[in-house]
């Protein structure tokens, strides 16, 4: 019998360390660990849980079941390992400097007891260091990266499990047993059966038009996978060879692009899941370094004010109040809303992300770092710090008739596209008569611009 320890994989197809336990009887655990809980949050537990109900579930119905714990993996795992014979625990990598610390502990831990530990490579399809440029450096251009994984083969997905070992453990505790409130948020459903339904309703037309619709917020076109790439609950092969059967079927060649350009967007994924492994200090640390720190602003009050979406900026304060109704936000808007903070408030990116982290399902430190570094002119491959979003007319070229702005700011759903995309520029009396609950705009875009431009030159010593 072999172990296959879950953590951000809550799936039984197309999961390579579970694959390879499972050549034998397989006993799958989860272990609840207080040490990573204590960096989760409301929506993201709840999405795990409903994830883990699901695969235990998955588990039962094949004569097994998931063994869940309760305590520090390097105690758990080699006592569950020694007591039921397990030659090896098999776990799927992760990227974190956090995660890889406690994988080396719990390994450790493991070898100590003779009991084998085996990480396998199953997050992406291109590990950290098998894509590195011709001087053999990682990349920090993602168009170099995009042509070498767009290039390289895929595999296959694997198989489930066939032989599953019924080592019942506790009940799955419920948030509050975790010390979580209810999420405040309508948080999406975690789970395997949730995740196919949304590659497959996503590929069955969605995907044709992601070119020209994935910047348009109201269509909401996008594949809304993001959470469940960040939980495991469908493996990343799953999903490219969804695309494969996609692009069989292409009705022409736009609609072939699109399924590229799609792909594409899995490769930011992993450009930043490399990132974060060769550079790790990025998830504190700008990782372009300037010649001077930059000298954020941070006013509490605009920042308080940017996460309740009250800015009186209508694309920004809907995205805001997108992400505390439903834990996800589109991610034209989350480019909006990164780059108001960072360039019209003038603070820290780490502000946003520390918020970002807070209510996203699908926070997942690669992807939200990159995000952010890339919104703040700060990261790899980043928006270069003069290209300053206008969030009007950010609101007016991708949500024209201000459909997205009205469903999450009802104040200003009543009051016609050009007023919500000009609110900046209306007059104190007009406000008030077409929407008196909405904010005035709390900074001066113009203004706010100019001052950013001189922060960043500042602090490359360019002034
Ligand atoms: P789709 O457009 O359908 O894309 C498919 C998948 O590709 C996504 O599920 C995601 O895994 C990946 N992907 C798409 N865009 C990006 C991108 N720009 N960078 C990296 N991967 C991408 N994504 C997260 O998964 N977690 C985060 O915490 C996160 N934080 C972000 C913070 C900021 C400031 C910004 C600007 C972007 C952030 N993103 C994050 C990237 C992106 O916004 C989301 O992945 C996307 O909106 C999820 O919706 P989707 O699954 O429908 O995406």
């Amino acid at each position: 019998m072999d172990v296959h320890w879950h953590r951000s994989d809550l799936r039984a197809t197309d999961n390579t360390g579970l694959a390879a336990a499972a050549e034998d009887e397989v006993l799958p655990v989860f272990v609840f660990d207080d040490a990573v809980l204590r960096h989760g949050s409301p929506p993201r537990v709840a999405f795990m849980l409903d994830a883990l109900a699901e695969l235990r579930e998955w588990y039962r119905e094949r004569g097994g079941d998931l063994h869940v714990a309760r305590g520090d993996p390097t105690e758990v795992l080699p006592a569950l390992a020694t007591e039921h014979g397990a030659g090896t625990v098999h776990y799927d990598g992760d990227y974190s400097g956090l995660a890889r610390e406690r994988d080396t502990a719990v390994s450790d831990a493991l070898e100590a007891e003779g009991v084998a530990a085996e990480r396998h490579e199953d997050a992406l399809h291109q590990e950290p260091g098998s894509i590195l440029t011709n001087q053999g450096e990682p990349y920090s251009v993602y168009t170099y990266f995009w042509k070498k994984w767009r290039d390289r083969p895929k595999d296959d997905p694997y198989d489930p499990p066939e032989e599953i070992a019924d080592v019942p453990g506790a009940a799955l505790p419920t948030l509050a047993d975790l010390g979580f409130e209810e999420p405040d948020a309508d948080v999406e459903a975690g789970g395997m059966a949730a995740a196919r339904d949304r590659l497959d309703a996503f590929l069955d037309g969605p995907i044709y038009e992601y070119a020209d619709a994935r910047d348009d917020p109201a269509a909401d076109n996008t594949s809304r996978l993001s959470a469940h790439l960040r939980w495991g609950t469908i493996g990343p092969r799953d999903v490219y060879a969804g695309t494969e059967r996609a692009m069989a079927e292409a009705p022409d060649d736009d609609a072939g692009e699109a399924v590229e350009e799609f792909r594409g967007e899995l490769a930011w994924r992993e450009f930043y899941h490399h990132v974060l492994h060769f550079h790790p200090r990025v998830v504190t640390e700008n990782y372009n370094e300037y010649e001077e720190g930059i000298a954020w602003r941070d006013d509490p009050e605009e920042i308080a004010a940017w996460k309740r979406g009250e800015t009186g900026y209508p694309i920004v304060d809907a995205g805001m109040r997108q992400l505390l109704d439903e834990a996800y936000m589109h991610n034209r808007v989350r480019m909006i809303v990164a780059s108001f903070l960072t360039k019209d408030l003038m603070a820290d990116w780490r502000h946003g992300y520390a918020h970002f982290r807070e209510h996203l399902v699908d926070h997942n430190t690669a992807n939200d770092n990159g995000g952010w570094q890339w919104a703040a002119s700060t990261g790899t491959d980043a928006q270069p710090y003069f290209r300053i979003f206008n969030p009007m007319s950010q609101g007016e070229r991708h949500d024209p008739d201000a459909e997205y702005v009205a469903e999450y700011v009802p104040e200003l759903a009543d009051v016609p596209a050009d007023k919500v995309h000009s609110w900046h520029e209306l007059d104190h009396a007009e406000r008030n008569r077409l929407a008196p609950e909405y904010p005035h705009p709390i900074v001066d875009h113009g203004e706010r611009r100019d001052e950013a431009l001189a922060m960043f030159k500042r602090a490359r010593g360019e002034d």
